[in-house]
Order: C-alpha cells, then structure tokens, then sequence
C-alpha cells in the first residue's frame, strides 16, 4: 500500500503527528492507501506557506495573463492524466470509472475558463458625484482559501474552488474528503510541473474535526469555500462566523424530477432513472423525487421499474457497470435506515429495498436500486436526503400541486421538469425555488454556468463568471484632483 505524503510549502512531507489512515476500496471493502492524518500543526506550516506564498513576487507579482497562462498548462497536464486519475477516483470513492473518466476529462475546461478570465478581472471608473476628485476600483484576491471537498465527485469539486480561486490571484489550503484523499495528492504532483510557486496549493489530509476546524478557524484564512452536508455546512458557517470569514457553501439537496403528461415519457423515464441511479443517487443533485402527474402515474411507474431493474451491477472500473457501490460503510447503513424507515413510514417498496447480494457485487458495499410509491410530502424519506439509490414517487394532480410540493423542503439545489409545453417550461422555471432548473434533461454542469443552492442546499454560487467574484474584494480608490484640501471638519 503507497504511503502518501501531505504537500506544504511545495515539499512532500510527513504529518506531525506520524499516523497514517487507511483508504478503503468500497468495492473490494479492503484498504488500499495509506492517508497522512494530518492535524492542527501541519494546518498552521500549511497557512503559514499559503500566506507567504501569496504575497511573493513570483506570486503576487504575476501578471494576470501569466497566472492565466499556468492555470491553462495545468488544463493541459489534467488532461494528460485524466486516466489515472480517474482510475484513482474510482477505486477510491466506488464511483462508476465512466463517470469518473467524463470527469477527468471535462476538468480541464475549469482551469482553461478561470485561466481565460484571470486577466478579465477589471474594475470600474466611477463617475463620481463630487466635483474634483477622481474615484475607481479595483478587484483584489482575498489572501489564503481553505478548500474543503466531498468524497462523491472529489477532483471535480476541488476543480469548481481551485481554478476560480488561482484566477484571482488567491493561495489555497485544500482539505479533501477523509475517503477520497488520494487522487487529490496525486493531483497535487502537477502543480509544481505546470509553473505554480511553492505554497501556492497546498493538501492538508486527515479529519473533519482535526485539518478542517483549525484550518477554517486559521486567523490567516481569508475565506472558507466548502462542498459537503448541510449540517457539515453549518457547523463550518458557524466556525467561520467567528473569524467573520467569507464563505461559499455547496450543500445537499433533495431535488424534485416533475413529469407532466405531456412529456416525451421515453426521455422522462431515462431521465428520472438517470437523476437518481447514475452516480448510486451519492450526488447532491440527486433527482430524489419524482413527482409523477396522476394521469400517467401509473404507467410511469411500470416504465420505470422495467428501466431500473436493467440497471448492471458491478465493479464500478469495468466500464460496462450502471450502479456501483456506495462509498463508505456508515453511508451504506444510512441508506439501509433510511429504507427502513420509508417502510415504517408506510411507503411502498416497488423495487429493490435492500442490499444488493448478486454475485457481481463481491464484497462491496451494494444496495439495490430502491424505487418507493405511494411516498406523502411530509414522510422523511420524502424530506431528507439519503445520498443512495433511493427513489421517492410522489403524484400530484397539477402545476400549483407541482410548485407545492416540489418547493416544501429546507433544500433548493435543482430541479428537473418533464413537458412539451413552452409555457409550463418557463413558468416552472420561475416558480421553482432551485438553484438550477433542467427541463427535459437532468444532471447537466458546465464550468460556464453558475452553480449553487437556494435555501439550506448552499450561499454563493460555484462556476460561471459569478464565481471568480467569490474570490474578489472590491476596493474603492479616491484621488483628489483639485489640489485643495477642504474643511477638515467637514465629510467631503
Ligand atoms: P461531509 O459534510 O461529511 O464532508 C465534507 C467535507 O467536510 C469533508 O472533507 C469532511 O472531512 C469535512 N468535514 C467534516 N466535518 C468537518 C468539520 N467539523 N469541520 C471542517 N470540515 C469537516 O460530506 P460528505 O463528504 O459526506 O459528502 C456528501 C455530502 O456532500 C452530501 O450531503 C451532499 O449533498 C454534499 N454535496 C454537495 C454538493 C453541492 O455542490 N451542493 C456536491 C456534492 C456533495 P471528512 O471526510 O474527514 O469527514
């Protein structure tokens, strides 16, 4: 097993507190790597690192096309390496390898936007009310970001807060995901070879409350962008308030998939199936519920069973597989509570509803995909988020029903919409209360599109142009031009 290193100051080093933890394969359940676990000295060598490294000439005194022009090399590395890392992705967090490969594969764009718009980031003149002065301004970094990222999409994620982050002219600090820790260290390998300082990234490795508390609490953090659960989110909003810190919170969601009668029914039910079995449901974007129109509810149902139970389980490296593992062992018992529950509840398991015992799934951590009728808006199975393949199928009768329904929970992440309708398309997209809205397709980012929750699913927004202004602050600048000084006493 390799024996990784966390990266500091632009050194591969060991933790301070000499423990290593074990990786472990959700398919295989068996350990593979060995994580450094990092803790609170290695936080404040980490900080100390970032913030020298942010105010260095060969840093700070980049221009910004050249910053531009690193963050592009970076692309272009990722994208040499884009295999590896994706088989890295893989094994380490059980996510499909063709999942994980589109990916890798599209991560490079993030590196290739940000590092287009590094030197884009332009102030204003302000066409000021006083007469004899001069005033504009200028949009500056922050200082050190603490990146703190998921297990679920764990290079992607990190890519939605780095290449912004970088683009500004920011240093970083990045914590991965306890279970996801090695394609991030291995990330790690290419920023020095595309051109970036020492300490301009660095990988702090080890526990939420051991590497992420001191580094969000760290005086010398400037700003704490986060990807996780909602009452992880909380936790670090709260820590974050403290130090009065900027934040970006990504959270969870429980997203409504609403199928009208008019849809294309052939491209909703892919749709729906694909909203909640494609990744294993271990998304935050996860199209949790689907709100079916009474009229077709039933035959929605019976197409949707009859797609999900083709669904191929397996090793989630052959890249034939449809549903992998879920990532880890207290995440596979969430699930199987939650299925639990939704039993008590009085829900009516149509499919699957317990965990996955077929030959292929070895000894991974499988639950079957689980398809719940019959569900009320008010159940937790219909409130809560599961992160597992765990479908609710809610009816309702008509648009307001819809709005209602889909709108009644803390979440607002996404939402998917189903219809031939124009009309119904755009006044769905206005009354829905998400972050994103898809109609007649599901689970589409890009790097241009701005990224976030309303709601408990998040603050602030990742991708798109929106985004590089997470990582800006806003200077006004006043220059007298008159040539007199007037009266002191008085607010100019
Ligand atoms: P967690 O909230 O458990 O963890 C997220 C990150 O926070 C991890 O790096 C974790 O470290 C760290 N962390 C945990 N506790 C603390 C703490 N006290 N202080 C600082 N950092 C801490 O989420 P998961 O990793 O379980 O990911 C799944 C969740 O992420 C889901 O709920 C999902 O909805 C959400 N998500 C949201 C997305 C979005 O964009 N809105 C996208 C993807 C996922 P450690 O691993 O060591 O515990």
């Amino acid at each position: 097993m390799k024996k990784h290193k966390l990266l500091i100051g632009g050194e591969w080093v060991d933790p301070q507190s000499g423990d290593w933890f074990e990786s472990v394969n959700p398919f295989t359940a068996a350990p593979w790597a060995l994580i450094p676990r990092g803790s609170k000295p290695d936080i404040d060598r980490a900080v100390a690192a970032a913030r020298t490294a942010f105010y260095r000439s060969d840093w700070r005194g980049l221009t910004a096309t050249a910053r531009g022009a690193m963050l592009r090399r970076l692309a272009d590395l990722i994208a040499a390496e884009a295999g590896r890392l994706s088989e890295i992705e893989s094994t380490d967090n059980g996510k499909l390898i063709a999942e994980m490969r589109s990916q890798l594969n599209y991560i490079p764009q993030w590196f290739n936007y940000f590092g287009g718009l590094a030197d884009k980031i332009e102030g204003r003149v302000i066409p000021i009310d006083k007469p004899g002065v001069f005033n504009f301004t200028r949009e500056e970094p922050l200082g050190v970001i603490a990146a703190i990222t998921p297990w679920n999409s764990p290079l992607m994620l990190a890519a939605w807060k780095l290449a912004p982050a970088l683009a500004a002219g920011n240093t970083v600090v990045w914590k991965p995901s306890e279970f996801s820790s090695v394609s991030a260290l291995v990330f790690g390998e290419l920023f020095e070879s595309a051109g970036f300082p020492p300490g301009v990234v660095n990988i702090v490795t080890g526990y939420g409350s051991e590497v992420g508390e001191p580094l969000i609490t760290h005086p010398h953090v400037a700003k704490v962008a986060f990807t996780g659960g909602d009452k992880t989110g909380e936790h670090v909003y709260q820590l974050a308030a403290k130090g009065i810190k900027k934040i970006t919170l990504e959270l969870g969601g429980k997203s409504a998939n609403i199928v009208f009668d008019d849809a294309n029914l052939d491209d909703a039910v892919k749709g729906v199936v694909s909203g909640i079995f494609a990744a294993t449901g271990q998304t935050c974007i996860a199209g949790s519920r689907a709100l079916i129109q009474r009229s077709i509810h039933d035959q929605f149902i019976d197409r949707l069973l009859d797609l999900a139970k083709t669904a191929r389980m397996g090793n989630p490296l052959d890249a034939s597989t449809q549903v992998g593992p879920v990532t880890t062992r207290p995440q596979y018992e969430k699930v199987l509570d939650y299925i639990r529950i939704a039993k008590d509840e009085g829900a009516e398991c149509r499919l699957g509803g317990a965990p996955a015992t077929r030959p292929e799934c070895g000894t991974g951590w499988f639950v079957e995909p689980t398809i719940f009728a019959g569900v009320k808006p008010e159940m937790r199975i219909a409130q809560e988020e599961v992160f597992g393949p765990v479908l609710s199928v809610i009816p309702f009768d008509d648009e307001d029903e819809a709005v209602r329904i889909a709108n009644d929970t803390i979440y607002g992440l996404a939402a998917g919409v189903w219809t031939t309708s124009i009309r119904r398309a755009l006044s769905m997209s206005e009354r829905l209360e998400a972050g994103t809205v898809w109609i007649n397709t599901y689970r589409a980012v890009s790097y241009m599109s701005p990224f976030g929750g309303y709601k408990r699913s998040g603050i602030g927004r990742e991708n798109g142009m929106e985004a590089i202004r997470e990582y800006l602050q806003t200077k006004s600048v006043w220059i007298d031009i008159a040539g007199n000084v007037p009266n002191p006493f008085v607010m100019r």
